[in-house]
This record gives C-alpha cells, structure tokens and sequence, in this order.
C-alpha cells in the first residue's frame, strides 16, 4: 500500500531579497549554468525598469532576449513563446527564463521554462500572491482557471525597491492572499481528520505563522512602503515554498480561494486574485468560528476591499459564488462540506459579515 505521507519536496536554490537585489540576476543567472537569457516581461515593468535590465544582463556578458508577452492568458502565450524558442535555442539548457513582471508574467516563465524544461528565475514585480515562489501555475482554459504543478523556480528574486512602487492595489491583494492560509490550514486540518487526507504539521504551522505575521503587521504594511514591500514579499516567498514543503497548494488555499474561483466563474474576474481571496476569508473564517473582525481589520487598514462593493459585484453575485464554491474542485474537501451552503445561509453568512 502506498504511503499516504509519501510526498516530494521541491525548493528553490536562492532566494535573494532586499532593495536592488535584482543586480544579483547576472550571477544568478550564471550559477545555474546558463549563458543565455530569455526574460518574459509585460508593458509596465518593460517601461519602468526595461533599461534596469538590459544594463544588467549586458553587464554579465550574457546573450538575452526581452519578450513581451502579449494579451492572451499565460498559457497561450508561454505556447507562442515557445516556438520562438525553439527556433532561437539549439542546444537545451544553455537557456535560463526569466519571468519579470506580475501574475501573468510569472505563470507564462513557469509554463515555457517547464515544457522547456529549462530552470525558471522568478523576479515579481508586484507583491500580489504567492505564485511568485510556487510550483505551481494557474491559467484560464475554456472559461475555467486552471492550477497544475508547472516548476519550483529556482532562483526568487524579491527586490523591495522594485515591489515598493508597484500601486497599493497590489499590497492590498498581497495582503488578501496571506490572510487566507489561516481559513486555508484550518479546512486541511478539516479534510485531514474528516477524509484522512495526508496532513503536514510543519507546514501548516508555518502558514499560520505567516498569515499570523501579516495581520499584525497590517499597520507597518500600510505605513511605509519600502518595509511594507519587504514584510510581504518575504511572506509571498514563504508561502509559495511552503506549497513545494507540502506537496500541495493545501496550507496556502481552502474554501476562502474556492470561493474566489466561483467569483471568477460568476462574475468574469471582476478584481485581483488576492483581494477576491481576502473577502472570501473574511467569511469562511466566520464559518470556522474563528477571529473574522480581526481579519476583516487587517484589509481594511491596508486599503484592500473588505465589501462587495467595493468589488463592484452584486449582493447576488456574491451569495451565488458562495452557492457554487464547493463545486469548484469537488476534490478538495473544506468547512464548506460536499454540499456547500444553502442560498439562505450563504446570504445571512455574507450579510453578518458585512460583505453585503
Ligand atoms: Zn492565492
């Protein structure tokens, strides 16, 4: 019989953070093996920091290619990313991706770099999840988003001074999605003794930890930039290994991420994954008996939505996700059980909390 424990731990090989620490990319770069250079970027960070980079990888003597990605989702534009590639890299391996931007960015390196099967160095620009320093990768196919295990990145690059002028927006959502690994590690310490599901202890304290750090840190967050950058994408890191520790996006995501995925799939990605994320926490922690007001403080003070509202959906919108978001991945056993909540609970769920 197969050990239920059994699992693989994937880790990264450096993590650099602190303000420049994106100079450290050229030795990065060349730690790995590498001699040339294929970096996936967007609009803005090409704009703002294009020079910044060129001059770096210049600096190294390293070949490179800055690719700009275009509007599809990331998995249509990793596969037109590499046809490219393939065409420009003769001998496999000699090439490292570079993903320099947000979400999109990141997840389009994790898909070129692992059906490239080259090594991936993770450079966000953004401090809004914790896909930053996962496995994993997450993509809309067919109208659904989809996450699957893409590649550990090998090298995290988290610059303060890069992450703090990203708009507040972004650290609101950060902030939404470190929320989430209290409601996250209560549903799989939920599932671990309801179904027997393999059950981390390690890694699940630490994601408690970390959510813990976040919501006492919510002031210092919201009151200096450069140190609320540094708080957050230290804990993003974190998070994004522990999935690698775990095996599993199990201590980072639970019922709080289902209920933003049925959001998506009701409304059509009405805001930024982690603000979706912190509104749902706020009532699943209210399902688990747990501190919500607390939680619910914690976003407000770093400006990040607390309310439907301010997410510009529907009461109805909202109460119809919270229907729908045990249905999302069946699999996934959380407090909102096989047959999630009844329209009238779901309704008297986000009104007692406010969201409506
Ligand atoms: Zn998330």
């Amino acid at each position: 019989m197969k050990d239920k424990s059994r699992h693989t731990v994937r880790l990264p090989r450096r993590i650099i953070l602190g303000r420049d620490a994106v100079e450290e990319l050229g030795s990065s770069v060349k730690e790995l093996g590498a001699k040339r250079v294929v970096v996936l970027t967007s609009k803005t960070p090409l704009k703002l920091f294009g020079e910044k980079i060129r001059r770096i990888l210049s600096e190294s003597r390293l070949y490179f290619t800055l690719s700009l990605i275009g509007e599809g989702d990331a998995f249509t534009e990793a596969l037109k990313l590499e046809k490219r590639l393939a065409r420009l890299d003769r001998k496999p391996g000699e090439s490292v991706v570079v993903g320099f931007g947000g979400g999109r960015v990141i997840d389009a390196g994790k898909i070129l770099a692992w059906r490239s099967s080259l090594e991936f160095i993770s450079v966000p620009t953004v401090p809004s999840h914790d896909g930053i320093a996962s496995p994993l990768a997450s993509a809309p196919r067919r109208g659904k988003r989809y996450s699957f295990n893409a590649i550990m990145p090998s090298v995290i690059i988290g610059d303060v001074s890069i992450l703090a002028t990203a708009p507040p927006r972004y650290f609101g959502a950060g902030v939404g999605d470190l929320v989430a690994k209290h409601t996250a590690v209560k549903d799989w310490r939920l599932s671990h003794t309801l179904r027997g599901e393999y059950y981390g202890e390690y890694a699940a304290s630490l994601a408690e930890t970390i959510a813990e750090r976040i919501v006492r840190c919510a002031e210092k967050i919201a009151g200096d930039r450069l140190e609320g950058a540094s708080i957050l994408v230290e804990a993003l890191i974190h998070a994004g290994v522990l999935i690698g520790i775990a095996g599993s996006s199990r201590p980072c995501s639970g019922s709080e991420h289902l209920f933003s995925h049925a959001l998506d799939h009701v409304a059509g990605y009405p805001a930024l994954h982690g603000e979706q994320v912190g509104i749902g926490t706020i009532m699943m922690s209210k399902l688990h008996d747990g501190d919500w007001f607390r939680i619910r403080s914690a976003l407000s003070k770093v400006g990040a939505p607390v309310s439907a509202r301010e997410i510009n959906v529907s009461e109805k919108q909202v109460v119809k996700a919270l229907t729908l978001a045990h249905t999302i991945r069946p699999e996934r056993y959380t407090i909102l059980g096989d047959k999630g909540l009844t329209r009238k609970a779901a309704e008297e769920l986000a009104r007692s909390t406010m969201v409506i």
